[in-house]
Formats: structure tokens, C-alpha cells, sequence
């Protein structure tokens, strides 16, 4: 039986720590992991920088810069051959959906199709008021900045995000069949849920997911069941919510486990929990 982690990260993503992706492999390994894919976060468009707003950290910190790209390949590369016999090692990337920037998007996944086994496409980033990009998931004041309405009026805010999460799908209809496409923690907005007292999705934020589940599974992407929520001191939830799971399942859609480890001692965490809560993780 396959035993997967299919969301993971490395050094090369500066907002966790340094440890060697040999450290994870063996973790994994150690967990009794049959499959893993390193999906580094890919490097933002250089004219994202334009458009961004929010805390320099944010920006700085949220991928590989585009001259690590050869050495995290090489890197992935290495376990690859030194694990050939006890892990399968997936090659892929984190990529962001950023609105308005599909064009310098795909160009980098098309430089590297022939590279690529799995992606994991995450919305990180939505516009601002003024047009600009601002992140979700760097801190709780930030989003409450840029996204003021998560205090008196989150479902707009909610609707934002899902409409984001749609542009992202459309997004990934446009790309080549060479790999697989899994949609990344599909409800990040709700990071800071208990910070904010957030409420549940509305019936009418419930329907677009409907609709969102829908494209999903006619296009065969999955979705990424993703932990990281859990231990998150203002989450305390996987992403997504049981009920979008219940749902995605009734229509058969693909999920894989994801830890989104940033630190070797995350690869595999709450896997127990995925199992309970997906029927086919
Ligand atoms: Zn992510
Ligand atoms: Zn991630």
C-alpha cells in the first residue's frame, strides 16, 4: 500500500529551517513513507515585486530565489538516488496562483515540464482593494491590514478568496497533462480562525465551493489534504474542513495526505488524523 506525503518542503523556502532534505527523506523513511514529493515553493515572477504589499518578510521569505533553482534540483536529485531503494522521491514545486501574473507562471512550469512529476498550486496572495497583492497566511495583523472586512464581514472576504482559488483552476486548466495537479490547502483563509471568530462558509461561499469541487473533479486535479492547520495556534484544522471533504469525496475527487512540513520533525505529521477523516488518503 502506498503511504504518501505529497506537500513538503526544504531549506531552499527561507521561512523554515535549515535542516538537510536527507534529514526529511530519512523521516519519512523512518514513518514508514513509500512515496514523498518535495514541493520547495517555486520562485515568484521578478515583477511580482510591483505589485506586492505587505511585510518585506512576507515577499522575501515565501520562496527559493530563482539562482537556487539549480541546486535545489540537484538536491532532490541526490535523495532520489541515494533513497532509490527505500522511498519513492517525487520532483515538483509549490507554485503560487497569482492573479495577474499567469503568463510569467506558466512560463516557468513550461521551463521545467520535463522536470516536474507533481505540483501542488496554492493561493497564498489576493488583491487588495487597491489592486495590489497581499499575503493571507504570513500573520494575523497583516490579513486584518490588507482584508479589513475578516473583522465585521469575513464572508466577503471568504468569497474573495474563493474566487481566487477559481482563477487558480482556470489557470490550471491551461497547463500541459505531463503532471499532476493538486490543489493546496484549499481553505488557508480560515488560518487565523480563532484570532478572528470566524464564522462558518455561508450558504452562498457553500455553493461556490460546490461549483469549485465540481471543476475540480472534472478537470482530475486533487486536492491536497493538508495538516499544517492543526497545530497552528489559531487554526487547530486540517485544510480543508471535514464537510468540503465529505463532499469532495462524494464526488470522488483524489485527495493526497500533505503535511507542508518546514522542519523535519513536521514530514508526517497528524497522518493518523488524514486517515481518519479521508477514506482513501
Ligand atoms: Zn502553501
Ligand atoms: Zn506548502
Amino acid at each position: 500500500m502506498i503511504k504518501k506525503d505529497g506537500h513538503t518542503h526544504t531549506r531552499y523556502s527561507h521561512h523554515g529551517s535549515d535542516e538537510p532534505l536527507e534529514k526529511y527523506i530519512e523521516r519519512a523513511i523512518a514513518l514508514g513513507f513509500t512515496e514523498y514529493v518535495v514541493t520547495e515553493h517555486a520562485p515568484l515572477p521578478t515583477k511580482f515585486l510591483d505589485n506586492f504589499i505587505g511585510p518585506a518578510g512576507a515577499h522575501e521569505s515565501s520562496a527559493m530565489l530563482s539562482t537556487e533553482l539549480a541546486d535545489y534540483k540537484l538536491a532532490v536529485a541526490r535523495v532520489q538516488l541515494k533513497y532509490a531503494n527505500q522511498i519513492k522521491i517525487k520532483s515538483g514545486f509549490e507554485i503560487d496562483y497569482l492573479q495577474g501574473y499567469e503568463k510569467e507562471i506558466v512560463q516557468f512550469i513550461m521551463s521545467q515540464v520535463d522536470w516536474i512529476d507533481e505540483i501542488v498550486l496554492s493561493v497564498h496572495f489576493l488583491p487588495t482593494m487597491d489592486g495590489l497583492l497581499a499575503p493571507i497566511d504570513y500573520e494575523a495583523d497583516t490579513l486584518a491590514t490588507y482584508f479589513p472586512e475578516i473583522n465585521d464581514n469575513p464572508q466577503i472576504v471568504f468569497k474573495n478568496y474563493f474566487k481566487a482559488i477559481q482563477q487558480s483552476l482556470n489557470f490550471a486548466e491551461t497547463l500541459p497533462d505531463a503532471f499532476v495537479v493538486r490543489i493546496g490547502h484549499i481553505t488557508l483563509i480560515r488560518k487565523y480562525q480563532k484570532y478572528f471568530n470566524l464564522p462558518a462558509f455561508d450558504t452562498s461561499n457553500q455553493a461556490y465551493i460546490n461549483e469549485l469541487l465540481l471543476q475540480i473533479k472534472q478537470n482530475h486535479f486533487q486536492l491536497d489534504f493538508n495538516t499544517a492547520g492543526i497545530s497552528k495556534p489559531y487554526n487547530g484544522e486540517a485544510y480543508p474542513t471535514p464537510d468540503i471533504v465529505e463532499k469532495a469525496q462524494r464526488l470522488g475527487i483524489e485527495f493526497v495526505y500533505g503535511s507542508d512540513a518546514h522542519q523535519v520533525s513536521a514530514v508526517g505529521q497528524f497522518y493518523d488524523i488524514a486517515e481518519s477523516i479521508v477514506s482513501n488518503v
